[in-house]
């Protein structure tokens, strides 16, 4: 085996371990997006009890202010009953006051109601309210794990960038621009180098290499380019693993 192509091996190992520690990192950030925006949801339906126990509220200071008017009233009709002259005026103002007495009762009614469902309401919004205190203790941390996570993993690819910093100080200049170029381009998914299978098929791609190539790739011990997917290809021997 060639020292270059020792050398793209163990950098090309090390690059994908590389390339799984992001995907790792971009799945955690995703799943963080995801509790945070959980936490969102429950927020805003907490908002959405807050709002409604305030119109219940505001609807029982209208129906007191009701039950205040009417009672004014009653009173009002009841004094008018003293002053009356006529019997047809007294049975009238009887029929009003029977009315207004009827109408305070509903107002009561009302009220009692409502002050039933505030109740209920209020006992909701606190559980609710407590609820969320606690996703969000939980959430945090979960966030606190994950976000260390990130730390980890971010850490050991400055860990592996240093180690990729010796071995391409042992890689020819041609060599390592050719591997960086295919290693960032759009299609190689991180991934230029790789070995040829047993049956003799691209391991990047799965095409099925000319068997020529195979033969001379085996016998060289050096790389050659893969024309369906434009990785390096070589043919990795057994007998050279103690190499690596
Ligand atoms: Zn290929």
């Amino acid at each position: 085996m060639n020292d270059d192509l020792r050398n793209l091996i163990q950098l090309q190992e090390i690059d994908r371990e590389i390339v799984n520690y992001r995907h790792d990192i971009e799945r955690i950030e995703q799943e963080l997006k995801e509790t945070q925006s959980e936490l969102v949801d429950d927020q805003q339906v907490l908002e959405e009890k807050h709002k409604e126990l305030m119109l219940y509220k505001q609807q029982r200071m209208d129906l007191n202010l009701d039950w205040e008017t009417a009672k004014l009233e009653l009173e009002k009709l009841k004094k008018m009953s003293l002053q009356v002259k006529t019997n047809k005026e007294y049975q009238d103002i009887l029929r009003d006051i029977d009315h207004k007495k009827n109408e305070i009762d509903e107002i009561v009614e009302d009220i009692l109601l409502q002050d039933e469902k505030i109740e209920k309401l209020e006992e909701d919004f606190k559980e609710l309210e407590e609820e969320l205190a606690a996703n969000k203790r939980k959430i945090e941390g979960l966030e606190e794990h994950l976000r260390n996570q990130i730390k980890e993993n971010n850490d050991k690819i400055k860990e592996m960038d240093l180690d990729k910093e010796e071995i391409r100080k042992k890689i020819s200049e041609r060599v390592l621009r050719q591997y960086n170029r295919i290693q960032t381009g759009s299609k190689s998914g991180g991934i230029a180098l790789v070995s040829i299978q047993k049956d003799g098929t691209c391991c990047g791609c799965h095409g099925s290499l000319p068997i020529q190539k195979v033969v001379s790739l085996k016998e060289s011990g050096t790389y050659d380019i893969c024309e369906m997917c434009g990785r390096m290809i070589y043919f990795f021997n057994e007998s050279e693993k103690d190499e690596l």
